[in-house]
């Protein structure tokens, strides 16, 4: 049995109320005590935190760690911050599925730098790559309707077709059955941003099954927010009805005054 008491940190402890001074004990990986006054525990490792703040680890619902989480599994970035889980396969780009050799090499140029070879085809092969790494925190990850896309129509200037949606909403359902926690979109960017709405509602569909979250990054953030943040409504009520938007911001002067609405 392993003890460890952690003792004079000012305690924030998640549930919304403010932060005290106390100590924690835990014993082998788990919270034993959180107490207001000082514990004693002869045999515990005990660790002086006066002056620190302690709280349950962070979670960072917007990464962009798909490739980095096995290049470098100790995450020293994230841990540093205190984050020790993290959502990944955000702004409709996840490093899964790759069913055709257009995507493969679209994903090995576009991750190059990270010396890592993508020898996964579907979230169920990412996930065994991905463990066997074996992260220092604990991960997840969206399936990005870009990657999801380009398997489909490749990365070209195209609205597609109702059959081709269908597909992407098959192959999207497959996705979430091996584990994929949800769907991303990033509809500034190529191939995403060449979706119609139409496309989206249907491929977001898959969601309700699974009770899954559509995160996206808007189709705009600034001259068409307001349109944009419709369209999102829309396409999560297509969906489960549980909605990410990823960056809510106004971008430009003129575009400022829509926050509130927004
Ligand atoms: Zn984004």
């Amino acid at each position: 049995m392993t003890k460890t008491l952690i003792s004079g940190a000012r305690i924030i402890d998640g549930s919304g109320s403010p932060a005290f001074p106390g100590s924690v004990l835990i014993v082998n990986d788990r919270i034993q005590a959180v107490s207001r006054t000082p514990l004693a525990a002869d045999d515990a490792q005990e660790v002086d935190a006066a002056g620190l703040v302690l709280a349950p680890g962070f979670i960072d619902v917007h990464a962009h760690s798909d490739l980095s989480i096995l290049a470098e599994p100790e995450v020293v970035g994230k841990i540093s911050q205190g984050i020790t889980s993290e959502l990944s396969g955000n702004c409709g780009l996840s490093a899964f599925p790759i069913r055709t050799a257009e995507v493969r090499e679209h994903l090995e140029k576009l991750y190059r730098t990270y010396g890592v070879a993508l020898t996964w085809s579907d979230f169920s092969s990412y996930a065994d790559v991905v463990t066997a790494a074996r992260p220092a925190i604990n991960v997840g990850f969206l399936c990005g309707h870009n990657t999801l896309r380009a398997n489909v129509f490749g990365y070209e200037n195209t609205p597609g077709t109702s059959a081709g949606w269908e597909r992407e909403r098959d192959l999207l359902t497959e996705m979430l059955e091996q584990g994929a926690l949800g769907f991303s979109t990033g509809l500034l960017y190529t191939p995403g941003k060449f979706a119609p709405p139409e496309e989206l509602r249907i491929v977001a569909s898959a969601l309700r099954g699974f009770d899954a979250p559509y995160a996206t990054h808007l189709r705009s953030e600034g001259d068409a927010l307001i349109e944009s943040l419709e369209e999102a409504l829309a396409i999560a009520r297509a969906g489960s009805g549980r909605l990410q938007v990823s960056h809510l911001k106004t971008a430009k002067p003129r575009n400022w005054h829509k926050l509130d609405a927004a």
